[in-house]
């Protein structure tokens, strides 16, 4: 059962290591899939941006020539936009002079008319030069009713004055297809963002125009990115209401933000299942393991318990419960060989009841069955050490292994079984009580190598039959085994 157990919690923690792990690569799979998208489009959004603002630096330098004025408009507009139409979506690049209106438009070699001095991107270069500047997504820039999003360049004069602004309008399509041509997997969320907290435009989202111009400042995101938390972070969806986890990158020479969610439990969720699954399985697999092992474990231990009991009762006497002959000569010679290797004492003590035929003839077999109880009893209990082996050798008769036991030690016990013996008594069905006596006769020897088992057995009856002559309920004990020629001791001793 140890076995099992050990094995099913080894089975559990390879099969938990084995999740574990595909828990880890699945979230490294989602994260790496969208730290690639992000690259991807912000080196594309980069691309473009950079041909507007060059585009735009373009007019700037061709400015610079006073000459262009004096150029025909057609030959004008070649030299001051020929770099204008390269970058995608962008419509017109158009020069705006200091006071807002149309000079030159790439589209056409005579202006529109149209003024934009209220503009963001116009307002931001009068005072002074900052560079290419972003205005915020609207519908108002230089294509009206289109949303998009608007850079503007200073003009300045050779005096330091405002000359006037160069703007292109990059239409918000540009970012539709960019986006909508990738797949991020379900409950990812696209977003571009400028770096004061305006969303340019996120995918996908229910909001208007993509959520262009949606001020987002307050959100604990984009307060993390502005913080300088690095990408790859845990906040709490400012749309759904739910963590995600972040990553983002800059657009670079631009304030422009990419940033992509991932949301945590829709990426896990295949995972989440096929841990059910295997969980569920392993815990069967463990509970069935340990199941059959506690079926097979209980049958064991029936069957030894029954192979116990049967092999018990094999070598049990029936009737006195004590061990039967079988057992007894297995024993005896077991003994045998140990006292001859060791060159220890060993004694053999037969008992046999007296004149128990009569007490069968008078009282009847029951009684005398019970009396023979008794004797048994009495036997055992005047056996103190755990390698004396008392057993029924047949009818009235016992015999008694004494292991490592000298005549001494043999005597005391002969004359305790004998006295037990004379003292215990059965009732009869008239009232009165029933006792036995028992003759006892015994051998000590040291035995040889060569000794044998039925030697030691005649010397003992030899003295059983000396006991009965001498009239019954004594004790004779022979030391040596007589006249064998494997004897160790030629003494003999007898007790009364
Ligand atoms: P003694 O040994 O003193 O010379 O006389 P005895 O009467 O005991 O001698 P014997 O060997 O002739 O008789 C043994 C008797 O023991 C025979 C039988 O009636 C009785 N006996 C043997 N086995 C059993 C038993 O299992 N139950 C009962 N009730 N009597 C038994
Ligand atoms: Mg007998
Ligand atoms: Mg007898």
């Amino acid at each position: 059962m140890m076995a099992a157990v050990l094995m099913v919690a080894a089975i559990v923690a390879i099969q938990s290591y084995t999740l574990w792990q595909a828990r880890q690569d699945t979230w490294t799979n989602a994260v790496r899939g969208a730290d690639n998208v992000l690259t991807t489009l912000v080196a594309a959004i980069e691309r473009n941006l950079t041909l507007i603002e060059v585009s735009l630096a373009g007019v700037q330098e061709g400015l610079r020539h006073t000459e262009i004025q004096f150029v025909s408009p057609e030959l004008r507009n070649l030299i001051l936009f020929d770099r204008a139409t390269a970058a995608e979506h962008v419509d017109a690049v158009l020069v705006l002079s200091p006071r807002g209106d149309i000079v030159f438009d790439s589209r056409s070699p005579v202006p529109r008319s149209g003024n934009f001095s209220d503009r963001d991107f116009f307002r931001a270069q009068r005072d002074r030069d900052v560079g290419t500047f972003l205005g915020k997504p609207s519908d108002a820039g230089l294509e009206p009713g289109i949303w998009q999003t608007t850079f503007s360049r200073r003009l300045t004069n050779p005096d330091g004055s405002f000359g006037g602004v160069v703007a292109a309008s990059l239409r918000s399509s540009y970012f539709d297809e960019l986006f909508s041509a990738l797949d991020l997997g379900p409950g990812s969320i696209l977003t571009l963002m400028r770096t004061d907290g305006t969303v340019v435009e996120r995918r996908p989202t229910a909001e208007p125009n993509h959520g262009a111009g949606v001020p987002v400042a307050g959100n604990e995101v984009f307060q993390a990115i502005a913080a300088g938390r690095s990408s790859g972070f845990t906040a709490v969806s400012m749309y759904e209401q739910k963590e995600k986890y972040f990553l983002y990158k800059r657009i670079p020479g631009f304030p422009l933000v990419l940033i992509i969610s991932i949301p945590i439990e829709t990426v896990l969720k295949p995972w989440r299942m096929q841990a059910i699954v295997v969980g569920l399985l392993t815990v069967c697999v463990g509970g069935l393991i340990l199941f059959l092992v506690a079926v097979v474990q209980r049958a064991l231990i029936r069957s030894f318990s029954m192979a116990d009991r049967l092999k018990l009762a094999a070598s049990t006497d029936f009737l006195t419960g004590l061990t039967n002959r079988r057992d007894f000569d297995r024993y005896l010679a077991v003994e045998l060989q140990r006292a001859a290797r060791d060159g220890s004492f060993l004694s053999l003590v037969m008992v046999d009841a007296d004149r128990f035929k009569l007490v069968n003839d008078r009282h009847g077999h029951l009684v005398g069955d019970e009396l023979l109880r008794e004797i048994a009893t009495s036997i055992r209990r005047s056996l103190l050490r755990p390698g004396d082996l008392a057993s029924r050798y047949g009818g009235e008769e016992f015999a008694i292994v004494l292991p490592v036991t000298d005549s001494a030690g043999a005597r005391v016990i002969a004359e305790r079984i004998r006295k037990v013996v004379e003292a215990t008594s059965v009732p009869l069905p008239d009232g009165s009580r029933l006792s036995a006596t028992v003759s006892v006769g015994g051998v000590t020897a040291v035995v040889g190598a060569g000794a044998r088992v039925e030697t030691l057995v005649r010397r003992a009856d030899e003295a059983l039959y000396m006991a009965k002559g001498r009239g019954r309920n004594c004790a004779v004990l022979l030391e040596g085994l007589g006249a064998d020629s494997r004897v160790t001791s030629m003494q003999t001793l007898l007790y009364v």
